[in-house]
């Protein structure tokens, strides 16, 4: 049977880190790093999201600012709200909750974000940095997988990583990562000719798909390391529930090591946001010191 790769447990310790880090960083400047969530609209999960990492950044010590704006806001509202944040000193971190209403252009939003304050690192110029091998502020959910890797497998110099998924959020830039560690990346996505045969030949399957338990035994080589990224709400037996982009119960059987769902990868991504935060706090600071 596989070994469980505790999310909770990981997390924690990032949390953990970051906390002390943020520690530091109050005893040397005398405040706390900001981080800036603006969240435009009602979409209710939208809503569910902001508050956690609210909470969470509360527990490390970051000072968290909420701006909500309302479903109407207008592109003109929305650059002004940057903009301001931007030209504050006191915030180091700016997060838009994606998605945005669809009036609003997302990638103009990301764009018009400071990089050096763009703590999801989904701007172009951290997102050319990564590509180059010169990773500034990173995408925090494929950051959270390399922390879960690392500590599973050690140094991943020479392994075959499979990512199932070509997004921007967690597909092109977790095989980025793997790459930049030295191991042999595939992409798999919709248009592969038979996927399960290339992810059978890898040592580590990164899935971030969004249907629900679409990966089965069949895809994985005994002993890999499987990361499950997905999160998909089912109705079984009358009861919603979350599952994984990964059939846990099949896969757990011929797996090395697994994540699960919920529990898994979810609570990695909200802790490396807090380090994000951290990060870009500290590089900021030291810029104008
Ligand atoms: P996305 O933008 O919809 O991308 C899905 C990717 O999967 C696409 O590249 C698509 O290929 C590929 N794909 C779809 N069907 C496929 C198939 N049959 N075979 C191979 N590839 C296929 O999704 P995303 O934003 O990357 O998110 C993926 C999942 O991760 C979702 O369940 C999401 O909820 C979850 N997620 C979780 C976290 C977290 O914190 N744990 C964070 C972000 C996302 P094409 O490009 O060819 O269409």
């Amino acid at each position: 049977m596989a070994t469980r790769i505790d999310g909770k447990v990981i997390s924690q310790q990032v949390i953990d880190d970051v906390a002390a880090g943020v520690d530091q960083f109050m005893t040397q400047h005398g405040f706390a790093p900001a981080l800036a969530v603006v969240l435009v609209g009602d979409d209710p999960a939208s809503h569910v999201y902001v508050r956690n990492k609210v909470k969470r950044a509360g527990e490390v010590g970051i000072h968290s600012i909420e701006r909500r704006l309302p479903a109407d806001t207008t592109q003109a509202e929305l650059d002004a709200v940057i903009d301001e944040l931007n030209s504050d000193d006191s915030v180091h971190g700016i997060l838009v909750q994606l998605p945005l209403p669809p009036q609003l252009d997302e990638s103009s939003v990301i764009a018009r974000i400071r990089a050096d304050k763009d703590v999801d690192g989904f701007h172009p110029l951290n997102v050319g940095a990564l590509a180059s091998g010169q990773p500034q502020l990173v995408p925090c959910t494929p950051l959270g997988c390399m922390i879960m890797l690392r500590q599973t497998l050690g140094d991943l110099s020479g392994k075959r990583a499979v990512v199932i998924g070509r997004s921007n959020i967690v597909g092109k830039p977790m095989a980025a990562l793997l790459l930049q560690a030295n191991c042999t990346v595939t992409i798999v996505h919709s248009k592969t000719v038979d996927a399960p045969a290339l992810c059978a030949e890898a040592d580590i399957v990164v899935a971030a798909i969004g249907v629900p338990e679409f990966v089965n035994r069949s895809w994985i080589k005994p002993g890999a390391t499987v990361i499950d990224v997905g999160i998909n709400a089912i109705e079984l037996g009358g009861q919603r529930k979350l599952v994984g982009d990964v059939h846990y119960a099949d896969v757990e059987a011929k797996a090395g090591a697994i994540t699960p769902v919920p529990g898994g990868v979810g609570p990695m991504t909200i802790a490396c946001l807090m380090q994000n935060t951290l990060t870009a706090a500290i590089a900021q600071t030291a810029q104008r010191s």
